[in-house]
């Protein structure tokens, strides 16, 4: 296990030879259900250190020599495990609103003790779910990655609100698109008091939706308790949408983008949420195919704002009322 680095883009690589060796786990024997053995017999949320993790606190010394160019260094940070509850059969939309706090309170948390590591410098709390994802366990749960670099994603976000904020007189990147999509409405799926939710002009899938805070924060540790309850209540208003789009629990790969913790200053991010469903249509999946891949160039097969009109007639007005 050690990071390796690609001098073409610029990005670290991690690599875990041992995790091929993971085995296949026996479907009736769910590892998070309490009384496995692995987890307490009672708990409401609960972090769970992964078992086949690609960083670590101690990780052991590369399996190859380092080289000035093709860099190998040893993989620190951490992966954990959230679960969101003890029932298998349970669902995030579902949790009551103090259990959901709950959540809410461990996310901040870890947030918190990675920010004072040494060796972390950026946090991902995501989630795959459904198993054209790969997902092997349905128990409902999500991941954390405490990673010793920052991923390519948020970094090329981060370089372009940066410059946008240095050529504009310190207006937010984020807080522009947000005015423009709040003005334009067609792309809007949601608003509440305190987040608006849209589908991208620039979406990558058909069915992806970004949440915003309105005001500008930088990560969830920035909220008030009243913000944090109404990002739950979206998150659930989501996750809601979405299973009754097709009638079926739409499988989605999910994160949070924050600002870094390795000590520097990010006055110019802004947190969101990106969630983004591989489906096209209830039984098509949209995959990343040779110009994806290849080119890094995406192709979107509909319009964006006919998407947001047909997720939004979903919205059951009285149960997802912001
Ligand atoms: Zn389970
Ligand atoms: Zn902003
Ligand atoms: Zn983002």
């Amino acid at each position: 296990m050690e990071l390796r680095w690609n001098p073409v883009m610029e990005t670290w690589v991690m690599v875990s030879a041992a995790r091929q060796h993971r085995p296949f786990l026996p479907k009736t024997n769910c590892p998070f259900c309490p009384g496995s053995g692995k987890v307490p017999d009672h708990y409401d949320v609960f972090l769970y250190p992964n078992d086949w993790p690609h960083l670590m606190p101690n990780p052991p010394e590369p399996t190859i020599p380092d080289d000035e160019l093709l860099r190998v260094e040893r993989a620190f940070g951490q992966c954990d495990v959230v679960l969101y509850c003890p029932d298998h059969n349970g669902s995030i939309k579902d949790l009551p609103l103090d259990h959901a706090r709950k959540l809410f309170a461990l996310w901040r948390d870890h947030y918190r003790a990675m920010r004072r590591r040494d060796d972390v410098k950026y946090v991902l709390i995501f989630e795959n779910k459904g198993d054209i994802i790969g997902v092997t366990i349905p128990h409902p749960h999500g991941q954390i990655y405490a990673y010793p670099y920052i991923p390519a994603r948020p970094a090329r976000e981060i370089e372009s609100a940066r410059r946008y904020w240095d050529s504009h007189d310190r207006t937010c990147l984020f807080c522009t698109i947000l005015q423009k999509e709040l003005a334009f409405q067609r792309r809007i799926i949601w608003t509440s008091k305190h987040f608006a939710a849209f589908l991208p002009s620039y979406a990558d899938y058909p069915y992806e939706v970004h949440i915003y805070p309105r005001r500008h924060v930088q990560s969830l540790d920035d909220f008030t308790p009243d913000e944090g309850d109404d990002f739950m209540r979206g998150i659930q208003r989501q996750v809601r949408l979405y299973d009754r789009l097709f009638g079926f629990e739409l499988p989605f790969m999910m994160g949070f983008h924050q600002e870094p913790v390795d000590g520097g200053e990010y006055p110019y991010y802004h947190f969101h949420v990106e969630f983004y469903p591989l489906h096209r249509a209830p039984d098509r999946i949209k995959y990343n195919a040779g110009t994806e891949t290849a080119g890094g160039a995406f192709t979107n097969p509909s319009s964006p704002e006919e998407k947001a009109a047909e997720l939004r007639s979903k919205l059951d007005r009285t149960a997802d009322n912001g």
